[in-house]
């Protein structure tokens, strides 16, 4: 079942993963580079017996793409073997983890997630949950995990509760996931979000919940409903889905514009495509078609294939696009590399105009909650006006939501979400020796 978890939140991580498990006896982990798909065959899965499981898939925001930091990361120590799988990202690990090793200490990955396991050995708690809350109480940042012991699985969601964390059920079984389109696979019920600052024990006297911090002032990553998450999730209890249609029809009415039709960019500007095409009444077409069987390329992009990238990716419909003035729906511009190819993809198909419309304001910040975004310097929104995006891009017009819009859309009437990268709002202090930590930008 873990396995086929893994599979539906694949999306969330293409680097490494892995499943540790234990029988009550040891914990046994197996976990390998790439898609859930090629680390894991039946004979792989056949060694891996147990009663309890918890799995991990990766996608690096600190740390090397390196098998060594593939999770879960496990360890032996004084309190017993122990498997810990995190989502998020640590602000102040680097310099944790520099203090760490002034005193001694012998690290074994570069990933953020092992300073915790760390304090976790080193705490003078005997008890599971009270080294970990000791352990938690030194970091900064954020956090969902999920720990396996022995006879006992922990779900932990940090204060502010940036990423998502999920308690299902499951017969009389309880289940943890990031997103509840893992439950829908394995016919598990939704039953609430780990709360922020809470953890919770499943064991074989049921659920436990400890509050281990006190509460903060949330701050759930709004990019999960903008882009991250799957539209058929629930995430901090919202529809992703309702969440994307809000925010296209939102667009529409911030950034009208006369046109023939609407084209969502496969997969993430879809569902704000439709919001859009809803909202203005331009009819939605399915002008681009994306090939889902593109992995990793390793094709060079030379001067003559330069736009090789998207468009192995990515192929316009000519006949519903050639002669057409087409708005354009997206979830982000990053760099804009990707907007200006699809852009004149759009335009050798015939369209007349093309008009962009990006379902979030401009993206300004870095993210240091476990988003993978570039520095700041790539950031083409952080140095350009919206003007010169648009002549980048080469667009005819060019809109992107408020941040009220998003807000509205998101569902945020009560201040719950980290809008950072769209504010440089930052919900936590950011320290600078992170930077050295990160392994893109
Ligand atoms: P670009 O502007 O060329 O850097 O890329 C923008 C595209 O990347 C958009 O279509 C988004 O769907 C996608 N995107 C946005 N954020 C991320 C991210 N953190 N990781 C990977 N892709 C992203
Ligand atoms: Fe999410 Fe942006 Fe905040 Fe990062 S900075 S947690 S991507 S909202």
């Amino acid at each position: 079942m873990t396995h086929l978890g893994l599979y539906a939140l694949q999306h969330r991580g293409q680097e490494s993963a892995g499943i540790a498990v234990s029988d009550g006896e040891d914990v046994v982990c197996h976990k390998g580079m790439g898609h859930v798909n090629e680390v894991f065959n039946a004979d792989v899965l056949d060694k891996l017996h147990g009663e309890i499981a918890i799995g991990h898939t990766r996608y690096s925001t600190a740390g090397e793409t390196d098998l060594r930091n593939a999770q879960p990361l496990t360890v032996s120590c004084q309190k017993g073997q122990v498997a810990l799988a995190h989502n998020g990202n640590l602000v102040n690990a680097a310099v944790i983890r520099r203090e760490l090793e002034s005193r001694g200490d012998i690290f074994q990955t570069t990933s953020d997630t092992e300073v915790l396991l760390h304090f976790f050995a080193r705490s003078k708690q005997t008890g599971v949950p009270e080294s970990l809350a000791d352990a938690l109480d030194r970091v900064t940042g954020a956090y969902s995990l999920v720990a396996l012991f022995r006879d006992s699985v922990y779900g932990i969601r940090d204060p502010r509760g940036f990423r998502p964390l999920v308690l299902g059920q499951l017969g009389d079984s309880w289940v943890l996931a990031s997103e509840t389109c893992a439950f829908d696979l394995i016919n598990a019920l939704y039953v609430r979000e780990v709360e922020p600052g809470e953890m919770v024990i499943l064991d074989r006297r049921g659920i436990t919940s400890l509050r281990y911090s006190p509460p903060a002032r949330t701050a759930q990553c709004v990019f999960e409903h903008v882009y991250f998450s799957r539209p058929d999730s629930l995430v901090f209890g919202r529809s992703v889905q309702e969440s994307r249609e809000q925010l296209g029809r939102r667009l529409a009415r911030e950034h009208p514009v006369e046109a023939d039709c609407v084209v969502g960019v496969p997969d993430s500007g879809v569902p704000a495509a439709l919001g859009f095409a809803d909202e203005s009444g331009i009819p939605l077409k399915l002008g681009l078609i994306r090939n889902h069987y593109v992995g990793r390329t390793f094709i060079e992009p030379t001067q003559a294939n330069r736009d090789l990238g998207v468009k192995l990716k990515l192929n316009p419909v000519r006949s519903l696009i050639a002669g057409k003035r087409v708005v354009l729906v997206d979830d982000s511009i990053i760099r804009g590399t990707t907007s200006r190819q699809i852009v004149r993809l759009v335009r050798e198909a015939g369209a007349r105009e093309v008009h962009v419309r990006i379902s979030c304001p401009p993206t300004i910040s870095p993210c240091f909650y476990g988003i993978d975004t570039p520095t700041r310097r790539e950031l083409i929104a952080a140095t350009h006006t919206i003007e010169e995006i648009r002549q980048y891009i080469e667009a005819d017009t060019l809109g992107y939501l408020s941040l009220e819009g998003l807000r509205e859309a998101a569902g945020d009437c009560d201040d719950r979400y980290c809008l950072a990268c769209y504010t440089s709002k930052y919900p936590t202090a950011v320290q600078e020796p992170l930077l050295a930590l990160r392994n893109r930008g």
